[in-house]
């Protein structure tokens, strides 16, 4: 490693010292949760948890990652497009899989009922993050390798705006202005907004407002609260709401134009839906209600299914992408190049051969259901034991198995509330926020608006930020 900050502290005291005035700065800066106590409620809130120093990151992977953003942007906009390709993806999937097939309905009954007919200019909103892990190749140098794509709620764009001035800080107590400087600033909150107020504006009606699905505990608001004040600054103003007041409250017109509580919604943003366990009838009924309007959803449920684990299988599969993105070889190739092993467990013989596979290298592999929001991939003896217990059953087809990447190591010390300061063997997932709109068959808007790293302890395999297992970080280039 270039630089080991921890090799610039005498003793673990300084160690402390440092830690609690990185935690003060982290307070002032905004980088906040609510806590678990009181998930409702912004009375108390603590620090989000957070590295102390920042991570190394190669930049030519950083701009490898930011250079093929825009390339997944369009990806995902083509599936979304492509009603022959998704049910054809999610047929096995959706027999095994209820969440998913919910999904996949209220998306059939929306082609039917013909989203075209609203108008041949509606508009599509995409905020998506493209998450990687850097594998430890075999020549030891590490390679850009992605391990999903977030259609729905991607998070932390808000408060990954507000962590580098925390890590300048650290930096520069050390007395290490230089290294300070190379901190990359980061504003995924309002290239985020910015997408939403583009999708607004081309709505076309002055006052309408933008809709955020919220969730009832959100710990997470503050991370919300960053777009909603870059949206409000553009004086567009934002509502929250549960899916239970839409059901309630919300209604069409004869046009499909979406009221809540009386007012016009230009776009819907959900910072929920999903996870099975965020739907009840009642919502599942709003959701369709607001697929069935013409707000702009953000994301729309073919998007939210273009971001299905199943879905970024089948993409891996030769000839996918040139299908999807025809005529654009650069763009395919960059692509190709972020893909690890992705395979099909569907029944049949490459669904056997890929069990039998990681049967014999558990080590190898991950085992991942389609599901959103950390905790839900097996990996080592626990994939073992459902592999055998799936293997001859048709459930198998709601899962896939994917090589499980594993970079390098490396040292950091990671910042808690309640936790002791203690340096632990890390590793880093790197995450680009996406953004684009379309406009009937036009693309208006097609960028990548800002980075996120997270940083956990090597003995957690699986689990983002708001799973308590990773927190936020910033990439030092090297
Ligand atoms: P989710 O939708 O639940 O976030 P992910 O695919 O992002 O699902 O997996 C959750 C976490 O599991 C990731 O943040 C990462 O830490 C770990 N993980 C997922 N896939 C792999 C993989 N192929 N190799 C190593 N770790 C992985
Ligand atoms: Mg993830």
């Amino acid at each position: 490693m270039a630089t080991n900050w921890g090799s610039l502290l005498q003793d673990e005291q300084q160690l402390e010292e440092l830690a609690r005035q990185a935690v003060d700065r982290a307070l002032a800066e905004g980088v906040l949760l609510r806590t678990s106590q009181e998930p409702t409620s912004s009375d108390v809130v603590s620090y989000a948890p957070f590295t102390l120093f920042p991570s190394l990151v190669p930049s030519a992977l950083l701009e490898q990652a930011y250079a093929v953003q825009m390339d997944f942007n369009m990806l995902v906009d083509a599936v979304s497009q492509n009603a022959a390709f998704l049910e054809q993806t999610l047929a096995s999937t959706i027999k095994r899989d209820d969440f998913t097939a919910r999904l996949f309905d209220i998306h059939k009954q929306v082609l039917k009922e013909g989203i075209a007919q609203f108008s041949p200019q509606t508009v599509f909103l995409g905020l998506n993050r493209s998450d990687y892990m850097f594998q430890c190749s075999a020549d030891g140098s590490p390679v850009l390798k992605q391990i999903e794509i977030n259609t729905i709620s991607a998070s932390f764009g808000g408060l990954a705006s507000r962590t580098p001035a925390v890590h300048r800080h650290v930096l520069s107590v050390l007395s290490k202005t230089k290294e300070a400087a190379k901190i990359l600033s980061n504003n995924p909150s309002k290239g985020l907004a910015l997408g939403i107020a583009k999708a607004w504006e081309l709505y076309g009606s002055a006052n309408a407002l933008v809709l955020l699905i919220a969730q009832e505990k959100e710990r997470n608001i503050f991370d919300q609260r960053a777009i909603e004040n870059e949206l409000l600054a553009r004086n567009i103003h934002v509502i929250r709401r549960r899916f239970e007041a839409i059901s309630e409250k919300g209604s069409l017109d004869q046009d499909r134009r979406l009221f809540v509580d009386g007012q016009e919604v230009a776009v819907v943003y959900f910072r929920d839906g999903y996870m099975p366990c965020q739907y009840s009838l009642q919502n599942w009924e709003a959701r369709l209600l607001l697929e069935r309007s013409c707000a702009v959803k953000c994301p729309d449920i073919a998007t939210q299914l273009a971001g299905t684990k199943k879905v970024q299988q089948e993409l891996s599969r030769a000839g996918m992408l040139e299908m999807l993105l025809p005529g654009q070889p650069e763009a395919v190739a960059r692509l190709r190049a972020t893909f690890a092993g992705l395979y099909s467990l569907d029944m049949g013989e490459e669904g056997d051969q890929a069990i039998a596979e990681a049967l014999a290298a558990p080590s190898r592999f991950v085992l991942k259901p389609q599901r959103e929001g950390g905790g839900n991939n097996l990996y080592g003896e626990e994939m073992v034991q459902a592999l055998k217990q799936l293997k001859d059953s048709e459930e198998r087809a709601s899962y896939i198995l994917m090589e499980k990447i594993e970079p390098e190591p490396f040292e950091n010390c990671l910042l808690r509330p309640g936790s002791p300061v203690q340096v632990v063997q890390c590793i880093s997932e790197l995450g680009i926020f996406g953004v684009y709109v379309r406009q009937g068959k036009t693309l208006v808007m097609n960028k990548h608006v800002g980075h996120l790293l997270r940083t956990k302890a090597i003995e957690h395999a699986d689990g983002g930020v708001a799973a308590g297992v990773a927190v936020l970080d910033n990439p030092y280039p090297v």
